[in-house]
């Protein structure tokens, strides 16, 4: 009998959840056997390599798709309606998401089922902890002054630096714009091909994604199981109905609100959209950011599901850091917990100014793991709820900030799609 080769070819999707399901076995066979150790020197690493790669991209794909996409737009109005409107869905959706964050702390109340020893406990432990790791305090407003870099090249040499990055691509984008075609003609030869150039690198880091998706996922099953030794399990389980709680209004982001407003704005069928941006999914989900998982982003969103690559290269890198619905419900869902736990009395002023708040520190939150965490600071600052708090959900903000990252970049996919139904046409070719 002949076998079809084309049949056999597994798609990156499939391989990346075989990767993971292997990784979360071996992870609990090394914490079952001993072999923690083992995991956190050889195994590790791997993951560490391949989410270095992703991020070694971050900078030069928005560089180089960003300025272009903008000079593709042809006219620097037809820029203003693409911004004008991807700002106000990125306001809109997030508004949405630190909402439901609220009324689910409010109405399930987790913070009242706490056990008091375990809060002591926590508070403890955290201590002990921002200790090794102090935690800055910022302003509100800061975001707006980081985003303009002083100095491009400084910019460049920093992940952290990516909305800089952004806004010295947008400036350069318009400036191409306004000049004469002759007159940029080699500028767009170079960044055209630059940006081809970056994309296969995408493509050949994403034919080991299988292998780091393994290794991240083993890693992080080792690490979090080694924090829990000291009957950290118990204070897990503390835990869980808060995770619930956050667990529950990021499923609602992504079963309900999403599939709303694809169905309404986008009208793309829900099953295409999320089997194409399933590889993205599941790369936000083991890298735990959204920087790092921007090059994959992109490659579904232009490729499986069609987009205009003018459109999404606006689009994508924006989204991936100011828009981050999964973050800032966490965020909102987090400060009332904690303040439930300490007792405290939430009114109508507080909450509002918690779903301010909330809304401005995940734009101003870096797309990296655990940065929801730090920046909720200035929620729980701007209601006085007491920092020491962040105590209370340290054990459990690896696995929540997986799925954080996994809503953050599918919201800034369905704003691309949404925004390719709109100006795809008004483009030209
Ligand atoms: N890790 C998240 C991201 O990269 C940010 C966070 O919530 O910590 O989107």
């Amino acid at each position: 009998m002949k076998i079809n080769p084309r049949k056999l070819k597994i798609s990156l999707s499939l391989k990346i959840i075989l990767g993971m399901i292997l990784g979360l076995g071996f992870g609990i066979f090394s914490v079952t056997f001993g072999l923690a150790n083992f995991v956190s020197n050889w195994i590790a690493p791997i993951g560490e390599i391949f989410v270095r790669l992703l991020k070694m991209l971050a900078i030069p794909i928005i560089l180089t798709s960003m300025i272009k996409g903008i000079y593709d737009l042809r006219t620097v109005k037809g820029l203003k309606k693409i911004a004008i409107s991807v700002i106000s869905f990125y306001l809109i959706t997030t508004i949405i998401a630190v909402s439901i964050g609220v009324i689910f702390a409010i109405g399930l109340k987790p913070g009242e089922v706490f056990p008091e020893d375990k809060q002591q406990l926590l508070i403890q432990k955290y201590s002990e902890k921002s200790n090794e790791n102090p935690i800055e305090k910022q302003k509100p407003l800061q975001f707006l002054v980081d985003i303009v870099p002083d100095n491009i090249f400084s910019a460049s040499s920093k992940n952290s630096s990516m909305l800089q990055i952004i806004f010295f691509s947008v400036l350069t984008g318009i400036a191409i714009l306004s000049l004469k075609e002759e007159k940029t003609k080699s500028v767009r030869l170079f960044i055209d091909s630059a940006n081809d150039i970056v994309l296969k690198l995408v493509e050949i880091i994403m034919s080991f994604a299988p292998l780091g998706v393994f290794a991240l996922i083993a890693g992080v099953i080792c690490y979090i199981s080694g924090e829990s030794t000291d009957g950290t399990i118990a204070l897990l389980k503390s835990l869980g109905f808060y995770a619930g709680c956050v667990i529950l209004g990021l499923l609602t982001l992504i079963l309900i609100i999403y599939p709303i407003i694809l169905k309404l704005f986008s009208k793309i069928n829900i099953k295409y959209f999320f089997k194409g941006i399933l590889p993205a999914q599941l790369t936000a989900f083991s890298t735990s950011s959204s920087a790092a998982t921007l090059p994959v982003t992109k490659k579904c969103v232009d490729q499986n599901l069609n987009t205009d690559q003018r459109i999404s290269s606006f689009v994508l890198p924006i989204g991936a850091t100011v828009n981050m619905d999964g973050t800032s419900l966490y965020q909102a869902v987090a400060a009332v917990f904690i303040a439930q736990v300490f007792g405290m009395d939430l009114g109508i002023m507080e909450l509002l100014t918690i779903i301010l708040t909330a809304t401005l520190a995940s734009i101003g939150a870096a797309a990296v793991p655990g940065a929801g965490m730090i920046i909720l600071l200035i929620v729980l600052n701007s209601v006085n709820i007491p920092a020491e708090g962040l105590a209370l959900i340290f054990a459990v903000d690896r696995p929540l900030d997986m799925l954080r990252t996994t809503v953050n970049i599918t919201g800034d996919s369905v704003c691309a799609v949404t925004m390719n139904r709109y100006f795809k046409d008004t483009l030209g070719v």
